[in-house]
């Protein structure tokens, strides 16, 4: 008499070959599932399938029933079909399940996501002046931030507001960013610029109205210079995420979020911040995420909240704008604050101490 012992070990090595001949069997469907897909023709068959059943249980001599036989190729065919519809699916380069790790994107040597410490991009809404620049690149770098923000292409509402130096601006901006060690951070608007742009700026920031201007994302995505892609106005977040996709796509890997809040019915704010998209973007992307503070509340008194409740939904920095004197600041000069109020900003946030230490000694997670 054999022993359960022996049966057992008999049925473990049996369930090893039925697998062995399932992923074979597994392999097949799928090399059919993707010719299937060339062609154009459906993976379900159920001529194929009733054929398939008729001939097992015609094969079939017991124990089981026909029945039984029936329901568990049943199973077997439904599985080789999940795999061939997910097959099917793309494999968007933005998502987790594609890229499991926190993407990291560094300029120069200032890392941006996963544990490294939240980062502080700070500087004023426009490049103004040579004296300007001096000032606030100065006051920031004294202070421990390394990446330096300013516009010198600006995208006004209003066609008759200042829109920026342009190409004098960005030259202005990498000047001042060498003098003081800072990395430098500006938006581009038009693909005509990339030249420019890739010899002036260490990171290309793509506005919120520019979010879908899928030639310019496909320009900046072949250059391979980190981007800032801030989401749209009233942008769902598959939509800031495909974007995303644009510059993953052109073979851009260095590309960070940025949350800069969204239109809502809401009067109080300019916009409103949406955290959960901050937490959600960490979630179904690896890319490093931002929040600008600035202009999602446009009011100065939101910006120490709003960076406290950036920081503790996840964000890997933010983003703040500051000038020597925003009362006369040729845009934004509402939202941007004085150096005055930036230091009170860093004391209240924690910022000057998070400039130095990393992301688990501030938040121990
Ligand atoms: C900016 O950062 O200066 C700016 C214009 O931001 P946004 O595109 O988010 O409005
Ligand atoms: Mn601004």
């Amino acid at each position: 008499m054999p022993t359960i012992q022996t049966l057992r070990t008999q049925i473990d090595s049996l369930n090893l070959r039925l697998l062995e001949v399932l992923s074979e069997r597994a392999k097949l469907a799928e090399e059919i599932g993707e010719l299937q897909t060339q062609i154009g023709t459906a993976h379900y068959d159920p001529v194929r399938e009733a054929e398939m059943l008729d001939t097992l249980t015609q094969a079939n001599s017991g124990p089981f029933t026909d029945a039984t036989v029936k329901s568990l190729f049943k199973s077997i065919f439904q599985a080789s079909m999940q795999l061939e519809n997910e097959s099917d699916k793309v494999k968007y380069l933005t998502s987790r399940q594609t890229h499991r790790e926190d993407t990291v994107v560094y300029l120069g040597d200032v890392p941006i996501g996963s544990t490294h410490s939240p980062v502080l991009v700070a500087g004023p809404c426009s490049i103004e002046s040579k004296e300007q620049m001096e000032a606030v690149a100065k006051f920031v770098a004294e202070r421990g931030v390394k990446l330096l923000r300013g516009g010198a292409f600006k995208p006004r509402t209003d066609p008759y507001s200042f829109q920026g130096l342009g190409v004098e601006g960005l030259k202005l901006g990498r000047e001042v960013c060498d003098r003081y060690d800072l990395k430098f951070i500006s938006e581009i608007m038009d693909a005509a610029d990339l030249d420019a742009f890739v010899e002036y700026a260490d990171m290309l920031q793509i506005g919120a109205r520019n979010m879908q201007n899928f030639t310019l994302l496909k320009a900046v995505g072949r250059s391979k210079k980190p981007v800032l892609l801030k989401r749209g106005l009233s942008a769902t977040i598959e939509e800031w995420v495909m974007a995303a996709e644009y510059l993953l796509y052109e073979g851009n890997e260095n590309v960070v979020l940025c949350e800069r809040g969204i239109r809502t019915y809401e009067k109080y704010t300019r916009n409103t911040l949406d955290v959960s998209a901050v937490a959600l973007a960490k979630l179904e992307t690896h890319l490093p995420v931002l929040v600008d503070v600035t202009h999602s509340g446009g009011r100065q008194d939101l910006l120490i909240p709003l960076t406290k409740a950036g920081l503790a939904i996840g964000a890997d920095g933010i983003m703040i704008e500051v000038h020597p004197n925003p009362a006369v600041a040729l845009s934004d000069n509402k939202q941007q604050v004085d150096f005055e109020t930036f230091d009170k900003y860093l004391e209240e946030t924690g910022y000057h101490k998070k400039l130095s230490q990393k992301r688990h000694e501030v938040y121990g997670f």
